[in-house]
Parts: C-alpha cells; sequence; structure tokens
C-alpha cells in the first residue's frame, strides 16, 4: 500500500489477458469463447505471414484477412476494412501487429461493435487501453470509449522476437514513458503506481539484453510483461505534457511514433521533475539510477537510440509550430508549461542535448 495515498480512484477496465509463449494457439478457442465463428484477421502488410499462420487454425472459409493496417489509423484504411468486414459478414476481429494493427481493429470495433481479440507483437500497449486516434483529413483525433477496449489478449512473447533491436528499444522506451506519466498523473492512484514502477523496472532490465540478443525468450518475456503493465497505466490514467507534445510532434512532422517518445520521455521527466518529486523518486529507483531523467537518458543512450529530434526528421523551424499546438488546449500536467521554457526543452531535444531541468 502506497502510505502517501489517502484518497483516490481505481477503476479497473474489463479485459480477459493470456500471457505465455505459444499462446497464439488459444487464439481458435477464445473465438468459440466468444459466442464467434467468422474473424476477421487484421495486420500491417509486413506481417500478412502471422494472418496466414493463424487463418489456418480455423476452416478456409470461415476467416478473411485484411492486411493494410497502417500508423496512425488512416480513415481511408479503415473504409476498406469496414468493407471486408461487410464482404466476409465477420463476426469478430483478430488483430496481430503493433499499435497500427491494433488501432484498426479498434476502428473497426468502433464502428461495428465486433468483439476483438488482440495478439501484440511490440510494447506499445494500445492492446489494454480504451483509446483510440484516428486520422481523417490530415488530423489526427483521439477519444476514450470503452467500445474500442479489445475484450481478449493475447500475449505470446514468440510474436516478439522478430522485432528489430532498434525498434524493441524504441516501443520499450514508449511503454516507459506511460509509467513515467502515471506515477505523476493528476488521477493516479497507487495499484497504477505500483503498476508503472514494476512495468518500468521490468524494461529497463530487459531492454539491454534484447538489443544484445534479440531472440532471447527470457529477456522478451520479461519485456512483455513490463509492457503490459504500463500499457495498463495508459489505458488507467491521464497522461500529461510528455504524451502531449510526442501527439503534437507526430502529427505536425510526421514522425515515428516510439522513436518520438523514446527521444522526448526524459527530458520531460527532467521538465516536470520540481513539481513532482514522488514521481520522481519512484522512476529513478525503478530504473536504478540517480535521478529520473538521466537515468531515462543513460537508458536511452546505452540502448543506441538517436537522441535527438533532428536525426527523426523534425525540421529546425518546427519548433514554433510544435508550442503553439502544445499550448492551445488545457490537459493535466503537473507543471503548467510556457512557451518560454518549452522552446528551451524543444531546442534541447533538437540537437540532442541531455535532459535538464529548465526554469
Ligand atoms: P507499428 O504497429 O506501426 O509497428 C512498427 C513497425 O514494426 C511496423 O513496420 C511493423 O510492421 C513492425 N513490427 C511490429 N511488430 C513486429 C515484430 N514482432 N517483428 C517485426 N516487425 C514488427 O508501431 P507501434 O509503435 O507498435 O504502434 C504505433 C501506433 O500505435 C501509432 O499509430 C500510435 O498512435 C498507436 N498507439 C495507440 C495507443 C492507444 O492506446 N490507442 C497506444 C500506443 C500506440
Amino acid at each position: 500500500m502506497d502510505r502517501r495515498a489517502d484518497a483516490f480512484v481505481y477503476e479497473p477496465l474489463p479485459a480477459r489477458v493470456l500471457f505465455g509463449a505459444g499462446r497464439r494457439a488459444d487464439v481458435a478457442g477464445e473465438v468459440a469463447r466468444l459466442g464467434c465463428a467468422r474473424p476477421l484477421i487484421v495486420t500491417s502488410p509486413e506481417q500478412h505471414a502471422w494472418a496466414d499462420e493463424i487463418a489456418a487454425t480455423f476452416e478456409a472459409a470461415s476467416t478473411s484477412r485484411f492486411c493494410e493496417a497502417a500508423m496512425h489509423t488512416p480513415w481511408h484504411t479503415t473504409v476498406r476494412a469496414l468493407d471486408a468486414v461487410a464482404r466476409s459478414r465477420a463476426d469478430c476481429v483478430i488483430a496481430i501487429g503493433g499499435g497500427s494493427a491494433i488501432g484498426l481493429s479498434k476502428a473497426i470495433a468502433l464502428q461495428t461493435d465486433l468483439p476483438q481479440i488482440v495478439l501484440p507483437t511490440t510494447y506499445a500497449g494500445s492492446e489494454v487501453t480504451p483509446i483510440i486516434g484516428e486520422t481523417r483529413d490530415g488530423e489526427k483525433r483521439t477519444q476514450r470509449t470503452l467500445k474500442v477496449l479489445p475484450e481478449v489478449v493475447i500475449y505470446d512473447v514468440e510474436l516478439t522476437t522478430t522485432l528489430p533491436p532498434a525498434m524493441s528499444a524504441a516501443s520499450g522506451l514508449n511503454a516507459i514513458a506511460h509509467a513515467v506519466e502515471a506515477l505523476y498523473a493528476t488521477d493516479g492512484n497507487p495499484i497504477t503506481s505500483l503498476m508503472a514502477e514494476e512495468g518500468m523496472a521490468s524494461l529497463a532490465s530487459a531492454l539491454p539484453d534484447i538489443v544484445r540478443t534479440p531472440s532471447s525468450i527470457e529477456a522478451r518475456r520479461i519485456a512483455q510483461y513490463g509492457a503490459w503493465l504500463c500499457g495498463t497505466c495508459l489505458g488507467a490514467v491521464s497522461m500529461g505534457l510528455h504524451h502531449k507534445i510526442c501527439h503534437v510532434l507526430g502529427g505536425s512532422f510526421d514522425l515515428p511514433h516510439a522513436q518520438t517518445h523514446a527521444i522526448m520521455i526524459a527530458h520531460v521527466a527532467a521538465y516536470n521533475a520540481d513539481a513532482a518529486p514522488a514521481a520522481m523518486t519512484r522512476i529513478a529507483r525503478a530504473l536504478n539510477a540517480q535521478d529520473a531523467w538521466s537515468g531515462l537518458h543513460e537508458l536511452a543512450r546505452a540502448l543506441n537510440m538517436p537522441l535527438s529530434l533532428k536525426a527523426i526528421g523534425m525540421p529546425e523551424d518546427g519548433t514554433d509550430v510544435a508550442i503553439e499546438r502544445v499550448t492551445q488546449n488545457a490537459y493535466s500536467n503537473p507543471r503548467t508549461p510556457d512557451a518560454r521554457t518549452l522552446r528551451i526543452m524543444l531546442t534541447r531535444a533538437w540537437n540532442g542535448e541531455p535532459p535538464a531541468r529548465v526554469v
């Protein structure tokens, strides 16, 4: 029990979670358990072989595949997927892949109410959140609704061993960012904080092993467990400045999602540090580091991640647009951001300088 918490709200989300190597063999049983018989299997184009493998566990005529999922859930892709749902008379969706495949599955569920069974293959965490971001007419809009929360999540570590080391590291830091912001969320609670600290510690210990030995099932298992916990934090409490900045940078400059998170999280932790000392203590403890932001920065360095926004394609003059959009709407964060200090932080991040508390 967190003895600092005297009053809080904790609202767990309904989901059935199966965890373990080889668990994808349970997919057909889970479809039957939901009372369904005609799944549509969705993946990103690169993962179509997994769609074939899962489809082979059903009678050929009862399954169909849609392997066109794309980052940021473009609406025109959803329209084609809905057409595939209608043509195949699907009664449930099976998604295998990262946040992009799961995003498409959620977009289908939002329009059709079909139940979802999802098998995550990255550490992004979307599988356990009631959140969906969709891109229409060049604008990405995010909403929270239980309609998109997957009914069943199958964590099969064997599906993650092919995730390249650089993407594994970026995706793992993306998950850690959920835990960092959960620890200072205004609607946080002791249970979510326990998950955040445990999830962060699991990922921080496993990611260096994964970068050294990407085929290590043991390291992958620990990372996937951590990603589940961190994703649960994302689904349970409000995210702050870091998620707002990454949403803006991704949307404004088409930056890669996980890598943007990986670069920004140490900078935002330093920015928020003085306003959230208890969270910083827990982050430092989870990372076994002297302080939270250096620990996050050192972890990213140890994983050979790009450390500057410049390196992942943000234009140098993009800072003004980013500041304008980040300060446009109110959202919860332990420190109220202002244009001057945001500019200092974003300039440091663009240049790849170490994170600093900006005063
Ligand atoms: P992704 O799903 O786009 O995958 C990134 C790349 O990795 C793709 O090329 C994919 O084919 C490949 N890949 C995935 N798993 C692989 C594996 N096991 N082996 C080899 N290659 C693999 O990336 P992501 O970071 O998982 O997801 C990003 C998207 O998810 C964004 O659109 C983001 O907004 C969304 N997201 C949503 C939530 C939410 O709660 N709604 C949470 C996190 C992310």
